[in-house]
């Protein structure tokens, strides 16, 4: 019997290891991409491995001291990736987890011993994910492919450069929507079983054991996994999309999707949630608009930023402008500046501050709009802007569920340092960096309220809270 193409779009992939051709069993290396159902990299995999009529694994490597990550990520990962696990076998595909520090390394003993002869990857531009698959592809002797399963329009494919602004990437993605933007066909039963030697089984209570996260904040109530998102998804674009144009801006009218969890762990596909969003035409064109610009446009523009930018988290990945303007207004005068602990045990003298620092510590999320004021406080009050990159990334990647992804990187950059942004009036310390202050936040929804939700203290109890000055 011969089966039809790969239903997955040529420019989704790209091969590492172009002189060489698989035979006999194909594992996914599931890494970013952390469901079954709407994934490119999966639907790939199944499609070589019925093609050679071979069985089909799906292997993740657990790093337990991944760089940055807390208890909070991994619970919902763990959580998330067992699903997976008993989802896979009742298609029959089994799931192999392998725990150790070295990714790259375990996995090619684990390829050698079970005869592997292709592994499909996921697309990541993130430094230690580019760099463990390239260390793989350069050290095992088999077939080695990556499949763009995040984006809409593939990273690689959309634009072969950093662009500018969403100004330049959005008509390069616009006009290839249409190609990229298409129905997912199901994952089927895995018709060839695994007939090799023993796959070892996961222990998820061992794996959970073996981590050595640290414990930042309170643990979160939220529930993980590929089903939930997709109600969450649901759920959002039949009763809140509507109104996402009008409240979106409001971190008290709860508009938003909340989808950012669940997205950066690849519990669902934003292309998923965008075929969606694009046939919701009960809610209003401005709505449904906003909300792609910020789902694939702004989102796929970070991917580009992170892909192309080998410095995305530092300084010297700032535009040229930024740099200059921010070197040239190093010297002066801070009204206050803050320490580390100062920032994350939220004791500053700005009530807002705070309020946001404790959504994020308390809840795992913090509220897009609030995110840009937060960001940008921390240079106004911070010795230097690299002191101010380097607190507010680490912040971002302890305490957000969606920290550690290209969007966070981006953003930081975008409120500290102009990326993607346009030079503005100078004023001190921020130079020609777009400021932002408390007074634009009152103008657009309910402070006070935002304030006692969390930071509900009164003044005597906040006595811990440093005065300004
Ligand atoms: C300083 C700062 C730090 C940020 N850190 C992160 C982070 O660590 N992880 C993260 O996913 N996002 C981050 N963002 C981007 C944005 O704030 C969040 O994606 C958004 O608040 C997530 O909430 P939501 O899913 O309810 O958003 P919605 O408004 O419902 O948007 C839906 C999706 O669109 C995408 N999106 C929304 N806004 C942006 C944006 N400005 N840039 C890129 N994509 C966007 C996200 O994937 C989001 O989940 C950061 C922004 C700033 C300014």
């Amino acid at each position: 019997m011969s089966l039809p193409a790969s239903p997955v779009h040529a420019q989704r992939l790209y091969c590492h290891t172009p002189s060489v051709r698989g035979s006999g069993p194909v594992a996914y290396w599931m890494s970013r991409d952390q469901r079954l159902h709407d994934n490119w990299a999966l639907l790939q995999a199944q499609h070589m491995a019925r093609t050679r009529q071979a069985p089909l694994i799906i292997v993740f490597c657990l790093v337990p001291s991944y760089s940055g990550g807390a208890r909070r990520h991994f619970d919902f990962m763990l959580t998330g990736l067992r699903q997976v696990a008993d989802s896979a076998a009742k298609l029959g595909i089994p799931f192999v987890l392998l725990t150790g520090e070295d990714p790259p390394g375990e996995l090619a003993g684990f390829c050698r011993t079970h005869a592997i002869g292709t592994v499909v990857m996921d697309f990541d531009p993130l430094r230690t994910k580019q760099q463990w698959q390239h260390t793989f592809a350069g050290h095992w002797e088999g077939e080695c492919l990556e499949v763009d399963a995040h984006n809409v329009v593939p990273c690689r494919w959309a634009s072969e450069k950093q662009e500018y602004a969403a100004r330049t990437i959005r008509p390069k993605l616009q006009r290839q929507l249409p190609e990229f933007l298409d129905p997912f066909p199901e994952l089927v039963p895995h018709p060839v079983p695994w007939r090799g030697s023993l796959l070892p089984e996961p222990d998820w209570e061992a794996a959970s054991r073996s981590l050595a996260a640290p414990e930042y904040g309170p643990p979160l109530s939220w529930s993980s996994g590929e089903e939930t998102a997709l109600d969450l998804a649901r759920e959002f674009i039949a009763s809140g999309l509507s109104a996402y144009a009008e409240k979106r801006n409001d971190p008290t009218a709860g508009a938003v999707s909340g989808l950012s969890p669940y997205l950066h762990f690849g519990q669902i596909a934003p292309q998923r949630v965008a075929l969606m969003a694009r046939d919701a035409n009960w809610a209003p064109a401005e709505s449904r608009e906003g909300f792609l610009e910020e789902l694939v446009i702004r989102r796929e523009l970070a991917e580009n930023f992170c892909f192309y930018n080998p410095v995305y988290d530092c300084f010297g990945g700032l535009p040229a402008w930024a740099q200059q303007t921010l070197d040239d207004h190093r010297g002066d005068h801070r009204e206050v500046v803050y320490t580390f602990e100062q920032w994350e045990a939220a004791r500053t003298h700005d009530p807002l501050w705070n309020a946001a620092q404790q959504e994020m510590v308390q809840t795992g999320k913090m509220h897009g709009y609030m995110r840009m004021y937060w960001a940008k406080k921390i240079l106004e009050w911070s010795a230097s802007p690299e002191e101010a990159l380097s607190t507010a990334i680490t912040l971002n990647d302890r305490y957000e569920l969606d920290g550690r992804d290209p969007n966070g990187y981006t953003g930081v950059l975008w409120s500290i340092g102009g990326v993607h942004d346009r030079p503005w009036k100078e004023r001190p310390v921020y130079g020609k960096v777009r400021y932002m202050n408390d007074r634009g936040a009152a103008r657009k929804f309910d402070v006070q309220a935002y304030i006692r939700r969390f930071f509900p203290a009164t003044a005597s109890e906040r006595q811990g809270t440093l005065p300004l000055g």
